[in-house]
């Protein structure tokens, strides 16, 4: 099934972490292995990445320069990734030099919303309904499956709701189809959804599985605007968002910290909408209202030590700052909250500046 490893030995504090993408989560990955006594080594193609600004080296290059890629595999002990777009030839130099996690065949049906969409029906789980457009002679075919309304998506590379479009009729279908200019598409039945949900889970090398309690998350012009732990979720549905978690991650041979999207319907189905094969956005919570967070479980699973606990000792928001909002940093220190800024020299509309987690004492829920 997959290209199962046998454990790989534990990276030893003092060892290096080897991180590609250099973006916050790559920042927060690698104060996580900070923490560890575990050195981190960042590699991107940008040049100011901010968490160039807080690794022990770092490596500007293009995510194909092999010469690059070989060198620093050269410098780990273990590598990981930040996002999950990697060029499939740059997952298949890294993971022969080095254990690189997560796998690449974590990485192949992540990267493809159609290929991710089956895989997970295959498991069992819900999902919205779905069929492929490939060309345009699928068109009719896939809207008298689904129906209207339906959601239009490229298969990859599309994230904050870039590559989408809502659509009503096969005519719509067609012309959202001549905007991606020829990408293979999948449409989806639109859900009425109650909420999102989200959860984020660790396995480790040995197969050791923890999930966090699953969060709410409210999306403002398709970017993530807060989460919210505990979510509007009962016992059963908690323990069901963290077995699909669970099932992912086992299916997956995943080693390292995953977040599955849910929706939540009126009737109290949780639908898998997308499995990030990463430290997730909606998981920052976790590094105020949980003993360990998902960043240093990611670190602890990559580099083969024994998972740390998640539990939780408080209820949280985080709500994200989002571009011209960290401009005001003097108001965004005062407010209260534990304030996380990502040392991005350019602020941009819908960029992800940085973060602020509001604490509560625990509720019985
Ligand atoms: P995605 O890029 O698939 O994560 O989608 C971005 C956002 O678009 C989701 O968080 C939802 O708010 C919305 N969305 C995506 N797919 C659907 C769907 N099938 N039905 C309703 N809303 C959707």
């Amino acid at each position: 099934m997959s290209q199962s490893k046998a454990p790989f030995a534990p990276v030893a504090p003092g060892g290096t972490i080897g991180i590609l993408g250099g973006g916050q989560l790559g920042r927060m990955l690698a104060m996580a292995a900070a923490r560890l006594g575990l050195k981190a080594h960042v590699y991107s193609d940008e040049e100011d990445a901010p968490a160039f600004q807080v690794c022990d080296a770092h490596t500007f290059a293009r995510y194909d320069d092999e010469a690059a890629l070989a060198k620093f595999a050269a410098s780990c002990d273990a590598i990981t990734f930040e996002f999950e777009n990697v060029p499939s030839a740059t997952t298949a130099l890294l993971s022969k030099a080095r254990a690189t996690n997560p796998n690449a065949r974590a990485l192949a049906i992540t990267q493809e919303r159609f290929e991710e969409k089956t895989f997970v029906s295959g498991l069992g789980l819900k999902t919205a309904a779905f069929a492929a457009v490939s060309s345009r002679d699928d068109i009719a075919g896939a809207f008298a499956k689904i129906g209207a309304p339906a959601v239009l998506k490229t298969r990859r590379l599309g994230y904050d709701g870039k590559g989408q479009a809502k659509v009503a009729s096969a005519q719509e279908v067609a012309r959202a189809f001549g905007t991606f200019k020829g990408a293979p598409a999948i449409l989806e039945e639109f859900i009425i959804f109650d909420f999102e949900a989200s959860v984020v889970a660790a396995r480790s090398a040995s197969g050791d599985f923890a999930a966090y309690d699953p969060v709410e998350n409210v999306h403002e012009h398709h970017i993530l605007r807060r989460s919210i732990v505990p979510a509007r979720l009962s016992a059963a549905q908690i323990e069901d968002a963290k077995s699909i978690a669970r099932k992912t991650a086992d299916a997956l041979d995943y080693v390292g910290v995953l977040a599955v999207e849910l929706f939540v319907t009126k009737d109290g189905q949780l639908l898998v909408n997308e499995i990030a094969p990463r430290v997730h956005n909606s998981g920052h919570w976790t590094l105020e209202a949980c003993i360990t967070s998902q960043f240093e479980n990611h670190i602890r699973a990559i580099a083969g030590w024994p998972l740390g606990s998640i539990e939780r000792h408080a209820d949280a928001v985080m709500e994200n700052i989002i571009g011209e909002e960290a401009a005001d940093w003097k108001a965004l220190a005062a407010k209260g909250g534990a304030l996380h800024l990502y040392g991005k020299s350019q602020i941009r509309p819908g960029r992800k500046m940085g973060h602020i987690t509001w604490l509560k004492p625990k509720s019985a829920r």
